[in-house]
């Protein structure tokens, strides 16, 4: 349960005086919430920059342009003569000269009130100088001089969204942030001393509250202290479930070879020698009384499948169940085909279960899994809802783990006696970022590809040209070559998008003959997507015009050619992954990165990185840099959370001493009993990583 002290924080924000569903609705948009914005929203929505309204220098030596503050008497008003769209004037001096406060369609009632002839008033708000005049137009504040100490000096500036007003939004978080308690403390106090911390609840005040520039800098106290906060929160509730995970007595799989020697034997290639080591590793891992946790990293192409195959068999030959979760149906339904076909040379029944299997044959297939009858089942989501039960689950696989989130990934686990778990990933991940997001999983890296591949030759084409590419793709569909045509990305609407893809598909079946042109999308049924595969697989269709749906995992050796429209839509790792369509065989392939000029100087950057570079690994570690890895794990759904206030470029140093701290107190009070054990409930409540609380009491 959540400790009371944090109930304020956790009602919504709809809660706070002056909040009413309007701006409650706006607020769960700013703070990008799924149901509804809480108060702790508000109050970890950090500023990213400051207005400094200190600069007083009197009116007549106002610097063009500059947030200033006056103080001056108000000498006239000059109302705007009625009917005409000239402004209303006020005029005010102090004793270096006369500023002109200029406002359009303004309330001469409000005016009068607030700036009374013969009184003096502080306004602030941007000096301007028009014809040798200095001018303020709308101050952003005015108020009397016996309440110029109301008038904030330094201002927070925030994140906006459409249609919220800043005024407002600091007035929110202001009262957002009257409901901060004092907080136990829960780091250590040899950390506290020694990084000079705030606590955490004078963290959060000085963060609403800079006093200058430097205060909005990642080093600064306040900012130093939560990005730790958020770092030990992440890094305590990755060592909970890795030790639970750990802790629970894996069963050691007893592989006899029986059944993976035939699959190997069937094989049309030969293993390279790091699929050979990660298949090594994996058995090894699965042969130990505690539980397996491993990555497996590879660039796209690599050949990750026939290793996930491999333990599995190894898996059924010990009389166990094993299965293989995708993030997509078409990547589900291809890893079935392909994984299918092998596992027949060893007499291995394989089945499918996914969100669009027919109610009969999904009951078919739960009472296979039931009964242990089902020995490697694959599938998306469907393989871990609730009426699913395993009959004896040793092993699960997370294909491109990047897509789940950690939830989905804990409750697949759970569905087993403790099954070994094996996450894939072709999205290469930092190492920094993989200690961050995962703690010390074990890692294995399949660096080389499968002998054979020629690189892939990528250009970059103005989109004005084309129709030259059109006619190149001609010419090499004659030849016999397949390739995909990926439309653009379109943010805003799926409805858009799949618009521009049909549109798209309508103009070159007529350039290249309708028969030799397939599509598919997100949203075709999954017979039809399939039928547009498999015309696909088989040659029939050589040409298919694709949206992003193709992007993870779709595997036909044979396509040579992707042409990707409208490239500088698209992330770095995504156009990589993409790219990674082609190259899969023996032929010589290319990517032609369509683009519309200009671009940016990020746009610019990224097609260069990817017409330079055919490693995952290194496009990795560039997109961090472009990007910064804020975006880079921005999504939610990501499953490798986003940080709010760390960031691994500025906090690397605190990042390392968070995952040492956190080791240690798992294994010192892995309940999280002792007093600090219980600030550090606190803690991940706060950041919102109970699900290792969960865990915890479950155990
Ligand atoms: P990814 O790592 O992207 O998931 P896949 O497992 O889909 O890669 O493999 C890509 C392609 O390479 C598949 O067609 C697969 O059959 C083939 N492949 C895998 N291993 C080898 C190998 N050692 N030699 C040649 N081809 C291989
Ligand atoms: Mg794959």
């Amino acid at each position: 349960m959540r400790p009371a002290l944090l109930d304020p924080l956790f009602a919504p924000a709809s809660s706070l005086a002056g909040i009413g569903p309007k701006l409650a609705k706006l607020l769960m948009k700013l703070t990008g919430s799924e149901d509804e914005a809480r108060v702790i929203d508000l109050v970890f929505h950090a500023p990213t920059s400051v207005i400094d309204r200190r600069l007083k220098p009197g009116i007549a030596h106002l610097p063009e342009g500059a947030i200033v503050t006056v103080e001056g008497r108000v000498d006239r008003h000059q109302p705007a003569p009625s009917r005409s769209n000239a402004p209303y004037r006020v005029y005010l001096h102090d004793e270096t000269g006369e500023l002109t406060l200029t406002f359009f369609h303004a309330k001469a009632d409000w005016l009068e009130k607030s700036l009374p002839v013969g009184e003096t008033v502080v306004v602030s708000g941007r000096a301007e100088w028009f014809n040798g005049r200095p001018t303020m137009v709308h101050p952003d504040y005015i108020v009397p001089v016996e309440k110029a100490d109301t008038l904030p000096t330094v201002e927070p500036v925030y994140p906006m969204t459409a249609g919220l007003s800043a005024k407002i939004l600091r007035r929110s978080i202001e009262s957002a942030l009257a409901r901060v308690p004092v907080f136990p403390e829960w780091i250590d106090p040899a950390i506290v001393a020694k990084q000079g911390f705030p606590t955490t609840d004078e963290a959060l005040t000085a963060l609403h509250n800079p006093r200058d520039e430097t205060d909005i800098e990642p080093q600064a106290p306040a900012r130093r202290r939560l990005a730790y906060d958020e770092f030990l929160a992440g890094q305590l509730s990755l060592s909970l479930v890795r030790s639970r995970m750990r802790k629970a007595r894996g069963r050691p799989v007893r592989a006899t070879g029986v059944l993976s020697d035939k699959v190997r034997a069937g094989l049309p290639f030969q293993l390279t020698k790091g699929q050979q080591e990660a298949v090594t590793a994996i058995l090894e891992d699965m042969s130990q009384e505690t539980r397996m946790l491993r990555m497996l990293q590879g660039d796209v192409g690599s050949g990750k499948t026939i290793v996930g195959l491999l333990a599995m068999l190894a898996v059924v030959e010990d009389g166990g169940q094993a299965v293989l979760m995708a993030p997509t149906e078409i990547l589900a339904r291809q890893h079935y085909e392909g994984i299918a076909a092998l596992a027949e040379n060893a007499g291995v029944t394989v089945s499918l279960l996914t969100g669009k299997t027919k109610a009969r044959e999904r009951k078919e297939i739960e009472a296979k899994i039931a009964s242990g009858e089902a020995k490697i089942v694959i599938g998306t989501h469907a393989l871990f809802q609730d009426n699913v039960a395993y009959h004896d689950l040793r092993l699960a696989i997370v294909d491109e783990q990047h897509r789940f989130g950690v939830h989905q990934r804990l409750r697949l686990t759970a569905k087993g006696m403790a099954p070994h778990l094996l996450v894939m990933s072709a999205t290469p991940i930092p190492r920094t970022l993989v200690l961050a997001a995962f703690g010390d999983m074990d890692v294995s890296n399949l660096t080389e590809k499968p002998a054979g591949r020629k690189p892939i030759q990528t250009v970059t084409i103005p989109l004005e040209r084309i129709g030259d590419i059109v006619g190149r793709l001609r010419d090499a569909l004659a030849q016999g070559k397949k390739s995909y045509w990926i439309c653009p990305l379109v943010e805003e609407s799926e409805a858009v998008e799949l618009m521009s893809a049909e549109e798209r598909y309508e103009t070159l079946a007529k350039a290249l003959g309708p028969d030799k042109v397939g599509l598919i999308h997100g949203r075709m049924s999954s017979t039809d997507k399939d039928a547009a595969m498999e015309a696909f697989r088989s040659g029939e269709t050589r040409l298919l015009v694709a949206t992003t749906v193709v992007e993870v995992g779709v595997d036909v050796p044979d396509a040579s050619i992707i042409v990707i429209e409208h490239a500088e839509r698209f992330g770095l790792a995504q156009l990589h992954q993409l790219r990674g369509r082609v190259g899969r065989g023996d032929e010589a392939s290319s990517c032609i990165l369509l683009y519309k000029g200009p671009l940016s100087e990020m746009g610019h950057a990224r097609l260069s990185v990817l017409r330079e570079s055919n490693d995952g690994f290194r496009i990795a570690e560039e997109d961090l840099k472009l990007r910064g890895e804020g975006e880079l794990l921005g999504t939610r759904q990501s499953g490798i959370p986003g940080f709010r206030f760390g960031s691994l470029e500025a906090h690397g140093d605190i990042l390392a001493i968070a995952r040492k701290d956190a080791g240690y107190i798992v294994s010192k009070d892995p309940g999280l009993q002792s007093e600090r054990g219980a600030a550090l409930r606190t803690l991940l409540y706060l950041f919102r990583r109970d699900e290792a609380i969960r865990y915890l009491n479950a155990g």
